[in-house]
């Protein structure tokens, strides 16, 4: 099943229910906490916590996403993209717990030929929040789920709010099980490899307050209009209904895998480290693609650093392939030709963007040229001289004169199975910020806006991300 005819028969399915058909938002948000549309609820926001009444009790959508928290997963799992499709169905205040899982449950295990999706319900597991028994009976009294297949889960899986004091609530997640060859038995709560997530519905019925993080806060009492808020990854269902590996290698997607392969003359299949460069390609060329469309362009700061840094990996990507030349050109065709029926405006506005494009891949190449001989110089150095880190003014060099962002040395000094002396890296521009700032005076600011690094770095940090760690 093709990811359009997924994505037409969910909106079918509930627009027949009395669903509102919306278009997608842009990726680029109002919200200026945000720097992207990371869930199908962002645009819905101010319905959801009642600042705008709702237009209508019920809608529909497919929405263009994007998260940047999840680019360290790329390729390596099978299910993150940079960019995916949330499919969603809304209630603002009409049906509630029991017809979402209804709807759920029976668009998921319908069969194909009467419009479904042709999920078997043994393969099907869900989550519900540890103190949510009324939607684990209604699981049981729906689904006829055993007891074993309906898994209890923390508030940082299941409960879902803004981070702001307002509307909060449970959620119940469906999971697929792709088998044994993809890991252990015992549920989602073991395995999340195996066991795929693929849609999460959010039961949003209280009020909270006194928000400090994810899993602290206090529930004031019931909402006066209970909202339900689904998002169903459609990259995730496509890749499971098509019977391939993972989502880089749908009909979305994997015509831009195959022109790396191409033009790299690697074969896809033949070795893990290539493997997961083609599949990290894949997924940015068309994160840019997707992006540039939606206004975009590169630049040293928020959004457009964000992009920059998407095309940027995929240059470099390709250089680990053994390419060194452009390959844009290409890449940006197989991936506005594999996105154009879904998104005519990639296909409008292609001149335009292949342009942005092409001259961030000329000047990034030409950076990379002069950068990497003294990456290269200085890291056989290290090594000569028996130490495992790359010093901290070699990595201030190649950003303050080779344009080289810190995550690009620590990426290229990973390869060669060094580390980077981070900590005097650090100090190092903090000198430079501190003279900066003190010749700047009234002058506007100089350096790169190094804040959207925050995005990239691993989980775990303790920064409140708020909206950046939304679920749906
Ligand atoms: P996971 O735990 O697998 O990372 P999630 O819990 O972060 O997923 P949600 O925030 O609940 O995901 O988003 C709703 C749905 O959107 C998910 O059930 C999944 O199908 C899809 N989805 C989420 N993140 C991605 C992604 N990076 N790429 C593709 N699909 C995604
Ligand atoms: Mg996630
Ligand atoms: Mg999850
Ligand atoms: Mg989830």
């Amino acid at each position: 099943m093709q990811t359009a005819e997924i994505s037409r028969r969910y909106i079918d399915y509930f627009a027949e229910r009395g669903h509102t058909v919306v278009p997608s938002a842009s990726l680029v948000t109002d919200d200026p906490t945000l720097l992207f549309t990371v869930a199908g609820m962002v645009p819905f926001v101010p319905y959801l916590t009642g600042v705008v009444p709702a237009p209508f009790p019920r809608a529909v959508d497919v929405q263009k996403c994007i998260r940047t928290n999840d680019i360290e997963e790329v390729g390596k799992t099978a299910r993150h993209g940079t960019f995916f499709q949330m499919l969603g169905n809304w209630s603002f205040g009409d049906y509630f717990k029991e017809g979402a899982i209804e709807y759920a449950w029976e668009l998921l295990t319908k069969s194909e030929a009467d419009g479904g999706l042709g999920f078997a319900e043994r393969d099907l597991w869900v989550t519900v929040y540890e103190t949510d028994d009324e939607a684990a009976a209604l699981w049981q009294k729906i689904a006829g789920l055993p007891a074993d297949r309906i898994q209890r889960m923390g508030k940082s899986d299941n409960y879902w709010h803004t981070g702001q004091p307002g509307p909060g609530g449970p959620c119940s997640e469906i999971y697929f099980d792709r088998g044994p060859k993809y890991g252990q038995e015992g549920g989602p709560a073991v395995d999340d490899n195996r066991f795929t997530e693929i849609w999460n519905l959010v039961f949003m019925q209280e009020l909270i307050n006194n928000v400090t993080s994810k899993v602290d806060f206090d529930v004031v009492g019931p909402l006066p209009k209970k909202n339900i808020d689904t998002g169903m990854g459609l990259e995730r269902v496509a890749f499971i209904k098509q019977g391939v590996e993972n989502m880089y290698e749908t009909d979305q997607v994997r015509p831009v895998l195959d022109r790396a392969s191409e033009l790299s003359g690697r074969r896809y299949g033949a070795d893990h480290g290539d493997d997961v460069r083609m599949r990290i390609i894949a997924d940015h060329i068309r994160s840019s693609l997707m992006l540039m469309s939606d206004g975009v362009t590169p630049s040293n700061e928020g959004r457009g650093y964000i992009l920059r840094r998407l095309l940027r990996r995929s240059i470099r990507a390709m250089r680990l392939l053994g390419v060194e030349g452009p390959t844009f050109t290409d890449l940006f065709a197989a991936s506005r030709d594999a996105m154009k029926s879904a998104y005519p405006e990639v296909e409008h506005d292609y001149s335009r963007i292949s342009q942005l494009a092409l001259g961030e891949e000329e000047t990034f190449l030409r950076t990379l040229a002069g950068g990497t001989t003294i990456l290269d110089l200085a890291v056989s150095k290290t090594k000569e001289s028996g130490k495992s880190e790359l010093a901290g003014d070699t990595a201030f060099l190649l950003h303050d004169t080779y344009g080289f962002p810190i995550e690009l040395t620590l990426e290229m000094a990973e390869e060669a199975g060094i580390a980077v002396d981070r900590g005097a890296f650090d100090t190092l521009m903090s000198e430079q910020r501190a003279r900066a700032k003190a010749d700047a005076k009234s002058k506007k600011k100089v350096l790169a806006d190094l804040s959207v690094y925050g995005e990239y770095r691993a989980k775990g940090e303790t920064v409140f991300t708020g909206y950046t760690d939304l679920q749906t």
